[in-house]
Formats: structure tokens, C-alpha cells, sequence
């Protein structure tokens, strides 16, 4: 099976034995909800200990699996209260669903800047701040952990709340904690795309109980987190179904088991490729706020858009601005606020005096940023964010020597 050029993050790498064994563990029995009796045979509590291991890989006090990140983002602001007359400070860089899970809470998503770590600005999110401001949502892209200092103690002064959207970033570390544990909430992809996947799935994780309590009844309307039966009548919040069932759990445990692996595999990888190609007059690179990042993809950063785009072009790839649906620029369904329907639509902003407008350039720091910006591969194959050309978790180190001299020879052509 040649599954070396096939685009995906590193965990889909090491699909093998283990998750087979996994499924078939559920499959021979037929229980593939993720409910069951604690004393029951056929019942073989995946979905449970994919939560207690992933909760423990963290350190985090709380883990809810969920059927996406998305959803998983869209939750966590439920739980926390986030709806119609909140605005939630989101960066302009990032995947769409960390916008459209504020928009669905039926908040507004107000898009700030980015800084050189490609996450953030802390200082463009003081500027946003305004009465309507309930909270932050710092994402960790392409790995690299916000800088979370600055952010919690800007959420501490103005009261805000911090919900870590870490769907790019499982596993990643900020001084010595887990990014999704330092702010109330963190939310986890296990798409194709991401660091372990399931094909789909997602988690959330807090250390408040009160909001795990929350949570869960926003994924399983508005059950308890037992759910033996006992709660009805007892059910205090409104949600939906949102469930993991044990198959998807199944996978997401076997892979969640592959996590230490994948992450030092990574990190070696990358600082191999760094460590070969940082003599070569003119590359930089992306500020990184913790060495014990998820080093997914490599970022070399230009002085200027010129050379970035003669640098890409000569090895197959683009600048980050150009490369696809990450930069809001490209998001033409929140340009265009294109809801489904207009009932509740929380664009139409009374309280703000004007509807939000959301318009192309209107981040022109991120712009400049990611038009200078080059991201080479390291675990992470995916054209949309940047990165078509460079390594795969399973590169060996003469691939890794053959990337460096394709760089070092379309910098020496400039
Ligand atoms: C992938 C991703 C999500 C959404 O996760 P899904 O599991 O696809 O719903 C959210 N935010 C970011 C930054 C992502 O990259």
C-alpha cells in the first residue's frame, strides 16, 4: 500500500495491527454505542478509555470525545455560557470551523491578527477588546502553541473566558503543560488531517467539573455523565447528540497509544531538516513559543513576498497567504455571512450599532505575514495549509537530506 504520497497528518501513517485489533475487539461483540453496563461482557468501553487515556496523556481533570473538533469547539462555548450578544476574539489565520463554531453558538466571531509565531497577536487582541468581548480563542496552528502566557493574563484582567482550540496541536506543550489545559476549555480534532486520527472524532477537556457536566449534556441531550437511566428529570440543559460511538473510539484509542511516538518522531525529524538547512543566507523562520511544539510543519519566513514566491515556486509550492481556505480571505462563506437561515443570524448586531463586516485585507499584518511565509512538511502533507512539498512521519533520514538540498538549491538559484 503506497500511502507515502497520500496528503494526511502523521497518525494516518501508523493506521496498522492496533486498530484492527481494536475494531475487531468491538465488532465481535456488536455493542457499538457508547453506553453500556459496567458488568457487561459485550460491552467494551472504548469511546471511555480512549477519554481516560487521552485525560491522562494531558493531565487534564475532565476528557469528553466528541464526533469532531468542530463540534467540540461549539460545545465548550455552550458550556460556557457564549451565545447571542457575545463576542469572541478569534484569530484571522486558522481553519474555518473555529469561526463558524462561534457563529453556530450564534456569537460573533471578532477575526484579530497574527504575529510571527503564526498564531495570535496578543497585543491586536487588547485592541479588540470592547464590553461585548466574552471571550478568546487563541488556536494553536500548524503546532505551535499560542503564547499563553500573555493571553491568560490579558483574559484574567478583562474578565474573559479562553477556550484553546488545539485541533492542530495534540500533545503540544507551553511551559510544561498540555495546550487545552491552560485556558477553561481545549478542543481536539481527529480528523484525517490532524496529529492522530480517526477519520473523524474530537475531544474537549477542562479540569471544571461544572463545565464537563455542561458539556456533556450539550452531546447527549442534556444527560448526565453516567447515563444509567436514573436522570430522567434530571436534566438540566437542552442539547443535542454528538456521541462518539465505539468504533471511532476503537481507532481513537489505538492511536491515541501512538501519540508519544508520533510527537518525538516529529520533533527529531524537524530538528534534523532545521538543523541542515539554517546556514543558508537568507531563510528565518516562524517564531516558536515552546520547543515541545507538535513540529508538524516547518515555516520559513522571507523579508519579502518576492522572494517567497520565486523560493515556493521552485520547489513545488506556495506562500502561505496563496494556499487555500486557512486565511479568512478565502473564506468566502463568513465574508459573505452566507447562514443557512437569518432567523437568530448574530451578524445582524443590534448592540453593535452596524452588522459585523468581515472583509478581504482587513488583517493587513496577517497578510503581510503569511505572503512571506513558506511551510515545508514535516508531518503534516496538505496543500491547503502550505504544505505539499517536504517530509512524512515515516521519512527516513536520506529523504530528509534530499528535502534539505532542494531547499538549499532553490535558495542558491534566487
Ligand atoms: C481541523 C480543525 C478544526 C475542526 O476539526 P474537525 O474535527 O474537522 O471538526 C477546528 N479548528 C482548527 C484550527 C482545525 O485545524
Amino acid at each position: 500500500m503506497d500511502i507515502i504520497n497520500k496528503m494526511s497528518g502523521p497518525g494516518r501513517y501508523l493506521i496498522g495491527e492496533e486498530e484492527k485489533q481494536e475494531i475487531l475487539d468491538v465488532l465481535d461483540t456488536g455493542h457499538l454505542f457508547r453506553f453500556g453496563g459496567e458488568s457487561d461482557p459485550q460491552y467494551k468501553h472504548k469511546v471511555v478509555s480512549f477519554e481516560d487515556e487521552l485525560k491522562a496523556h494531558l493531565g487534564s481533570e475532565h476528557c469528553l470525545a466528541l464526533t469532531g473538533g468542530s463540534v467540540g469547539l461549539l460545545t465548550s462555548l455552550a458550556a460556557l455560557g457564549i451565545g447571542p450578544g457575545d463576542d469572541v476574539i478569534v484569530p484571522g489565520y486558522t481553519f474555518v470551523a473555529s469561526i463558524s463554531a462561534i457563529i453556530w453558538a450564534r456569537a460573533v466571531p471578532i477575526l484579530a491578527e497574527i504575529d510571527e509565531s503564526l498564531t495570535i497577536d496578543p497585543d491586536d487582541i487588547e485592541k479588540k477588546i470592547t464590553d461585548r468581548t466574552k471571550a478568546i480563542m487563541p488556536v494553536h496552528m500548524l503546532g505551535n502553541p499560542c503564547d499563553m502566557d500573555r493571553i491568560m493574563s490579558i483574559a484574567r484582567k478583562h474578565n474573559l473566558h479562553v477556550v484553546e482550540d488545539c485541533a492542530q496541536a495534540l500533545g503540544a506543550s507551553y511551559r510544561g503543560r498540555k495546550v487545552g489545559t491552560i485556558g477553561d476549555m481545549g478542543a481536539y480534532s481527529l480528523n484525517h488531517m490532524k496529529v492522530i486520527s480517526a477519520g473523524d472524532g474530537g475531544a474537549i477537556t477542562t479540569n471544571d467539573y461544572d463545565l464537563y457536566h455542561r458539556a456533556f449534556g450539550v452531546h447527549d441531550q442534556g444527560h448526565l455523565p453516567s447515563r444509567y437511566g436514573e436522570e430522567i428529570g434530571k436534566r438540566g440543559i437542552i442539547g443535542l447528540n454528538l456521541r462518539m460511538n465505539e468504533l471511532t473510539g476503537a481507532v481513537a484509542l489505538a492511536q491515541v497509544r501512538k501519540l508519544d511516538y508520533i510527537l518525538s518522531t516529529l520533533r527529531r525529524n524537524k530538528k534534523l531538516l532545521k538543523d541542515m538547512i539554517s546556514d543558508i543566507l537568507g531563510i528565518g523562520f516562524r517564531r516558536i513559543n515552546d520547543e515541545e511544539e507538535c513540529a508538524t510543519l516547518l515555516t520559513i519566513m522571507f523579508d519579502d513576498k518576492k522572494i517567497a514566491d520565486k523560493f515556493a515556486s521552485k520547489i513545488g509550492s506556495g506562500n502561505m497567504y496563496d494556499s487555500g481556505w486557512h486565511v479568512y480571505n478565502h473564506m468566502e462563506q463568513i465574508l459573505n455571512k452566507k447562514m443557512p437561515t437569518n432567523v437568530g443570524c448574530p451578524f445582524e448586531c443590534k448592540e453593535h450599532g452596524k452588522d459585523v463586516e468581515y472583509a478581504p485585507h482587513m488583517l493587513p499584518q496577517t497578510d503581510d505575514i503569511l505572503s512571506r511565509s513558506v511551510s515545508i512538511s514535516i508531518g503534516v502533507v496538505d496543500k491547503g495549509l502550505g504544505s505539499a512539498f517536504g517530509i512524512n512521519l515515516l521519512s527516513d533520514e536520506a529523504e530528509i537530506e534530499a528535502v534539505a538540498a532542494t531547499i538549499r538549491k532553490a535558495m542558491q538559484e534566487l
